[in-house]
């Protein structure tokens, strides 16, 4: 008893509002979208039948089955201002729908069957074919809402029958006679027409189950991404702190502050601080990245010198550059050469610039570094002489965590994170980052920002006079 009661609520739930209002959507587009397609075919339907038939009564009917369609379209108008949440509307339109549907499944079965009376021998293709054609398109689109799916079927299926047992009454012919094979043929045909229309409704229906799927998994990556990145904020700073004070013990205790040192352990504790700065730039650039990630970031701009910029990154190089035994030249620009920028993340990227350079470099090579101004742009070029970047690598040298080839892993460290940090803020700044690069003769990286023309320098400011997110 308990189960047919629910299988009668979930019929009835057929022609409910209820959780529906995608479905009332979707049927209102898709039936909006095919107007043009339906007015074509009824129009040529009236048409054809006007030549052969009575056409005053042809185009009498021709004009209902218009004027629902207008009632469709002033329903459709009305519809698209629903955002789809609010229930009361749902169920008034669906009312709508269903109304408009009966008046219109009425107004083509009553000009099809007005052919078929008309009709008096030579059996019902015309009518019957314009009513198979009127079912198809049904069952092919008004699978979304079942219930006036099955209201306008169930009348085409009283037109079917009509027709069918028309000649059937009118002659009351025998068993053997065509009149009987086109009855029985109508039937099949019904059947037909029944099982395509379940067969549109499980496809729609599964069409939906899927979407649903695709969106609450969507829902669960996004949660998931979003403790990923808490998780791995929350790390970075806890490992930030303690880090920085082992660095600093170890950078005291290696400087002689403390005394002086044996020998034996100055190399291992020189490791010690190396590894520990590797590892402090690491969490420096996640820390980086999640702040680009999640829209944290925003710059402070003030004018900036920028040969006086890059001075200042090639002199905190040079330590570096002299530990691998590498010469790195400077060109500055010849007059004052501003540009705007947040000094601190320009330096970062500069540094990231000259750090590869030396970094993929051979032993014995030259980096030179040029500020130049190209038609009113400010170009900054980093140029190794080392091992190249090979053709089409662009998206593994400014990914995330991505590096050109393993074996730069093994040859030289780092994490593949610098120039995706160093893309986004060049961007964030306005300006561009590009390379030119051959293999086995060295790597050019270009930045360029626009030259700020000399009236709006502003004297010797250190205000922000401009922020960006
Ligand atoms: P990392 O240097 O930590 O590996 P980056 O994001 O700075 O990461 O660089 C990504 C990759 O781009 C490097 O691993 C390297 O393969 C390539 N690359 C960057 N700069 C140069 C350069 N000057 N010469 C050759 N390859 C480079």
């Amino acid at each position: 008893m308990k189960n047919l009661n629910r299988y009668w609520a979930d019929r009835l739930n057929w022609f409910s509002s209820d959780g529906r209002e995608k479905r009332i959507r979707d049927y209102l587009t898709l039936a909006n979208s095919l107007v043009w397609q339906r007015q074509a075919s009824f129009f040529a339907a009236a048409a054809l039948a006007a030549f052969y038939f009575d056409p005053i009564s042809v185009f009498s009917c021709y004009a209902v089955v218009v004027l629902t369609e207008m009632l469709d379209q002033i329903l459709s108008r009305r519809a698209d201002a629903w955002d789809g949440q609010d229930p009361v509307v749902g169920r008034k339109i669906l009312t709508r729908i269903f109304l408009n549907t009966i008046v219109s499944a009425l107004a083509i079965s009553v000009f099809i069957i007005n052919i078929a009376v008309q009709q008096t021998a030579g059996g019902h293709f015309t009518p019957l074919f314009f009513l198979f054609s009127a079912s198809v398109f049904a069952a092919m689109y008004n699978s979304q809402l079942i219930g006036v799916l099955l209201v306008r079927l169930s009348i085409y299926g009283f037109a079917f029958l009509y027709i069918a047992l028309l000649d059937v009454i009118r002659y009351s012919p025998p068993l053997s006679s065509p009149i009987w094979l086109e009855f029985f043929t109508i039937i099949f045909v019904l059947y037909f027409i029944v099982d395509i229309s379940v067969n549109f409704y499980l496809g729609y229906q599964d069409r939906l189950n899927q979407m649903k799927l695709i969106e609450e998994e969507n829902e669960r990556t996004k949660a998931a991404l979003e403790i990923k990145t808490q998780f791995l904020s929350t790390v970075s700073h806890e490992l930030r702190t303690p880090l920085t004070s082992i660095i600093g013990s170890l950078e005291l205790v290696n400087n002689g502050v403390l005394g002086e040192l044996p020998d034996k352990a100055k190399p291992v504790l020189g490791i010690a601080a190396r590894n520990g700065r590797q590892l402090a730039n690491l969490i420096n650039d996640l820390l980086d990245l999640q702040k680009m990630e999640t829209g944290e970031i925003s710059f402070q701009l003030t004018p900036i010198e920028a040969n006086d910029l890059v001075q200042e990154a090639v002199d905190s190089n040079t330590g570096y550059a002299d530990k691998l035994g590498i010469s790195v030249s400077f060109e500055p620009f010849g007059k004052d050469c501003r540009i705007m920028g947040e000094r601190n993340r320009l330096l970062q990227v500069m540094n990231n610039l000259l750090s590869n350079a030396l970094k993929f470099s051979d032993e014995g090579g030259t980096v030179r570094v040029r500020v130049e101004d190209l038609d009113g742009r400010v170009r900054i070029s980093v140029q190794d002489s080392g091992v190249g970047i090979p053709e089409g690598a662009e998206e593994r040298v400014f990914g995330k965590f991505s590096q050109v080839d393993s074996s730069d892993v093994r040859r030289v460290g780092g994490t593949g994170l610098g120039l995706n940090i160093t893309k986004e803020i060049v961007e964030r700044h306005g300006a561009t980052i590009n390379y030119d690069s051959e293999l086995g003769v060295g790597t050019t990286f270009y930045l360029e920002f626009d030259h700020l023309p000399e009236e709006e320098v502003a004297d010797d400011t250190t205000e922000p006079v401009a922020q960006v997110a």
